[in-house]
C-alpha cells in the first residue's frame, strides 16, 4: 500500500452496519471506494459501498478473495473473528491491528491492559466458577455488575448483584464463560472521547462528550460534556494514553464514568467509529468517519474542531422510528436513517442531530424543546 493511499484506491471494511455506511461515504469524499464485508445481504454499508463480499467471516477462500480486491482493510464492529482478521493482515495492511481488536473483544484483557498503562477502571475480577464469584463479591463488595467477558453490547450479557443469594443464578444465566465482576460505579455521568491516530503517531481528539443511556442503549449524546475542565482534560488524557498504548492506527472511542468525587474511570474501548460520535457528522468540518478514513489511508489528520455544539438523539426501535415523518418535518432537526428494513425493539434505526451555537448548549428544558417530537426522551436532571 502506498502512503498516503491515493484517490481511486479501495478500502475494505469488515462489517456492514451504519458505521460502515458512514465510513464508505467519507471515503467517497476522498475519491476512494469502499468494499464492504457484511454478515448478510442488504446491509446498511452495502447500500452505499462500491462492492460487497458476502460469506462466512472465517472462510479463508472468501477472505483471500476479499483481500485481493482492496488496498487496505479496516473494520466497523468488534464481533468479528480475530483469526480471520489475522489472515487478512498477512495479505493487506489491517488498521487498527488485530491485536487492538482482540483487547477490545475481551473485557478481561481490556481491563488488564487499561490498568497496565495506568488508566483507572472499576475494581474487577475474572470469574470462572460460583466459588470465584463468591470470593470476588466479598472482595469488591455489592452492588456489583457481572458481565460476560465476550460478546456483550448495549447492556446485553450483564446482571447486577445486590445480595449473596443472587450469586448462583447470576453465574448460571450469563454465557459464555469466563465472566467479569465489576464494582458498581455510582457515576454522576458517563462520558466518552474519540481520538484518531495516524501511523506517524499524530493524534486528533474530539472534545469530551457526555452520554445518557436508556435501557442500557445510548439515548443522547451532548457535545461538549457538561463537566468541569479538569474532568474533560482527564478524559482526553486517558483516550490519548489508550491510543498510544495500543499503538493504534485508526479511530478509537473510550467510554468512561465520572464519579461524584470527580474521578474518571475507563469502562470500555472500541477501536472504531462510535455511536457517541455521530454528532461530528453535522457539527465538525472533519467527522469521526473522515478521521477514521484519513487515519486508515495514511492522510494527515486535521484538528478535531467543531463549528457548533450539538445534541445527538438515537432513534431506537419501532416506537421512535414511527416519529420519522414528524422528525423530517421539523426545522433544525438533522435526521439520519440507516436503511435497515426491520425496526426491532432496541435496534438503532437512525439518529437525529440538533446544532447549537458554540457555547450555547441549553439545559434539559431547552434541549427537549429543540428536539421537537423527540423532546420527551430528554431526562430531567441538570437544570437550565
Ligand atoms: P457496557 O456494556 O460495559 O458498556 O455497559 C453498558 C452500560 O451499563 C454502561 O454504559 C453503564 O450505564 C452501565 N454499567 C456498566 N458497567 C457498570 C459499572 N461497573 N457500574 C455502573 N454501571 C455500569
Amino acid at each position: 500500500m502506498s502512503i498516503p493511499l491515493p484517490p481511486n484506491s479501495t478500502i475494505g471494511i469488515v462489517g456492514g452496519g451504519q458505521l460502515g455506511r458512514r465510513a464508505a461515504r467519507a471515503a467517497a469524499r476522498r475519491g476512494s471506494r469502499c468494499h464492504a464485508r457484511p454478515p448478510a445481504p442488504e446491509a446498511p454499508a452495502s447500500q452505499v459501498a462500491a462492492a460487497t463480499t458476502l460469506g462466512s467471516y472465517d472462510d479463508p477462500a472468501v477472505l483471500r478473495a476479499f483481500a485481493s480486491q482492496v488496498d487496505v482493510i479496516t473494520f466497523e464492529f468488534e464481533n468479528i473473528n480475530a483469526e480471520g482478521l489475522d489472515l487478512l493482515a498477512k495479505l493487506r495492511p489491517v488498521r487498527p491491528s488485530p491485536a487492538a481488536l482482540r483487547i477490545s473483544q475481551f473485557r478481561l484483557a481490556e481491563k488488564s491492559f487499561l490498568n497496565g498503562i495506568g488508566v483507572p477502571t472499576a475494581p474487577w475480577a475474572a470469574v470462572d466458577s460460583v466459588e470465584a464469584l463468591q470470593a470476588a463479591v466479598r472482595r469488591i463488595g455489592m452492588p456489583a455488575v457481572l458481565k460476560t467477558a465476550r460478546l456483550g453490547y448495549d447492556g446485553k450479557g450483564q446482571v447486577t448483584i445486590s445480595s449473596e443469594d443472587e450469586i448462583p443464578e447470576a453465574f448460571a444465566t450469563l454465557n459464555p464463560k469466563p465472566l467479569i465482576l465489576e464494582g458498581f460505579i455510582d457515576f454522576t455521568c458517563e462520558i466518552s472521547v474519540i481520538v484518531a491516530r495516524g501511523s506517524d503517531g499524530q493524534m486528533s481528539a474530539f472534545d469530551t462528550m457526555e452520554n445518557a443511556h436508556r435501557d442500557h442503549i445510548l439515548n443522547l449524546t451532548y457535545a461538549p460534556a457538561r463537566v468541569t475542565a479538569e474532568v474533560a482534560a482527564a478524559a482526553q488524557n486517558i483516550a490519548r494514553r489508550v491510543a498510544e498504548g495500543l499503538d493504534l492506527v485508526g479511530l478509537l472511542a473510550v467510554e468512561m464514568f465520572v464519579t461524584s468525587d470527580g474521578r474518571v474511570l475507563a469502562n470500555e474501548i472500541a477501536p472504531r467509529p462510535h455511536n457517541s460520535g455521530h454528532w461530528t457528522i453535522d457539527a465538525c468540518p472533519a467527522s469521526q468517519f473522515e478521521m477514521h478514513i484519513r487515519a486508515v489511508a495514511g492522510l494527515p489528520l486535521p484538528p478535531a474542531t467543531r463549528h457548533s455544539d450539538a445534541v445527538m438523539k438515537n432513534l431506537v426501535g419501532p416506537e421512535e422510528l414511527a416519529l420519522w415523518p414528524q422528525i423530517v418535518a421539523t426545522p433544525g432537526l438533522i435526521a439520519h436513517h440507516y436503511g435497515k428494513h426491520e425496526a426491532r425493539p432496541g435496534r438503532k434505526m437512525g439518529h437525529v442531530t440538533r446544532l447549537f451555537p458554540l457555547g450555547g448548549l441549553p439545559g434539559p428544558f431547552g434541549i427537549a424543546d429543540a428536539l421537537g417530537p423527540l423532546g420527551a426522551a430528554v431526562p430531567e436532571g441538570k437544570q437550565d
